[in-house]
């Protein structure tokens, strides 16, 4: 199967910018470089980054076992989001498939390309993806299918055996948004990105990779779809000190595996204590950094987290989250301090 006819016509017939730093790739020793009108005195920033990520793209390479014509890299996951959106998605024509509760950013990209977005709930009681309804509900211009896996707010995965199922069946891309998957024990789609392509996989180093601060996400698909991606994108998308804050980070990470290990114990911790709050109704299992439990009255137990200093997220007004709040996991003091405050409301 190929996806070329799932691609808008506008950007198949697009011929991309060409930058400076794309027509001229040699090494950077001994040249003068006149080509950018970039200001020659050098302060470390002074230079166009390079629009291709060479180096960083090979530490991710090495890392997550995908070649480099498989990667593409955005601000952020969400810009990534984006160019997929505005890859595939005719405004006011197609659509895209969600499936909530889920995260919040995927309707409001499509929204804003005038891409329709059509909704199928997870099952109320394992938030696992129906397939048969979603497959009914796709129709001829759905484009792209969300599964957020592990999923927030929920924080459960979702079934290997159903995922497949949709990979094979729905007739567009499957994007899967793995930003937790370094804290789940179930495996990547990475390993599988050759065997399906319509298979997209994102992820970030936002979450355990400590660095949401530089916006740093990563796209991992076909060639096709990445070649695709890389005429769109804008040239110098990842600016140098991100592309230098996120080689360093990567090249340093003995203490991510660590930090990941205590963060699930401590989310462990945080389960038994919070099955010990009165007002606590369900604590869903959780693959991520954070769990989502059902209250007595989630509004009112937000505003007095809050006035006692300790910001969670309300999440009672998703489909199928009446009364949930979804707590990250923090350090052990953080999290001994909300058990406290918990214990006295
Ligand atoms: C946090 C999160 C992201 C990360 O987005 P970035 O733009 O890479 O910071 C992506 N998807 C989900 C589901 C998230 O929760």
């Amino acid at each position: 199967m190929s996806i070329q006819h799932l691609i808008r016509p506008t950007i198949k017939a697009l011929k991309p910018y060409s930058s400076a730093r794309d027509e001229f790739k040699g090494a950077k020793d001994d040249l003068i470089f006149l080509d950018a009108n970039e200001n020659p005195f050098e302060n470390g920033i002074n230079r166009y980054p390079d629009p291709q990520q060479r180096e960083l793209k090979s530490i991710i390479s090495d890392l997550k076992h995908v070649p480099i014509e498989n990667i593409l890299l955005g601000n952020g996951s969400d810009e990534v989001l984006d160019l997929l959106i505005r890859m595939f998605c005719e405004p006011n024509k197609d659509n895209v498939i969600i499936l909530p509760p889920t995260y919040g950013m995927y309707e409001v990209l499509a929204d804003i390309n005038a891409v329709e977005t059509l909704k199928v709930n997870l099952s109320a009681e394992q938030f696992q993806p129906k397939t048969t309804t979603i497959l009914e509900a796709a129709n001829e211009h759905s484009k792209i299918l969300f599964l957020c896996s592990p999923n927030n707010p929920t924080g459960n995965s979702f079934e290997a055996s159903t995922i497949e199922k949709l990979l094979k069946n729905f007739k567009g891309i499957v994007l899967i948004d793995e930003a937790y998957i370094d804290f789940s024990s179930v495996e990547s789609w990475l390993a599988r990105l050759e065997e399906f392509p319509n298979l997209v996989v994102t992820q970030t180093l936002s979450k355990a990779y400590g660095m949401a601060g530089i916006r740093l996400g990563m796209c991992f698909a076909s060639t096709e779809i990445i070649a695709t991606l890389n005429k769109i994108k804008a040239p110098y998308n990842i600016n140098e000190l991100t592309q230098k804050k996120a080689i360093e980070g990567l090249m340093n990470n003995s203490k991510i595996n660590c930090q990941i290990d205590s963060l699930l114990k401590e989310k462990e911790v945080l389960v038994k204590a919070l099955d010990e709050v009165k007002f606590v109704q369900n604590i869903y299992p959780s693959d991520a950094n954070f769990v989502m439990i059902k209250v007595d009255d989630a509004n009112k137990r937000y505003q007095q987290l809050i006035e006692k200093g300790v910001v969670i997220r309300n999440r009672t007004s998703q489909p199928l989250c009446e009364n949930c709040l979804r707590l990250t996991i923090g350090t052990k003091e953080e999290n001994l301090r909300l058990i406290e405050i918990l214990k006295t409301l």
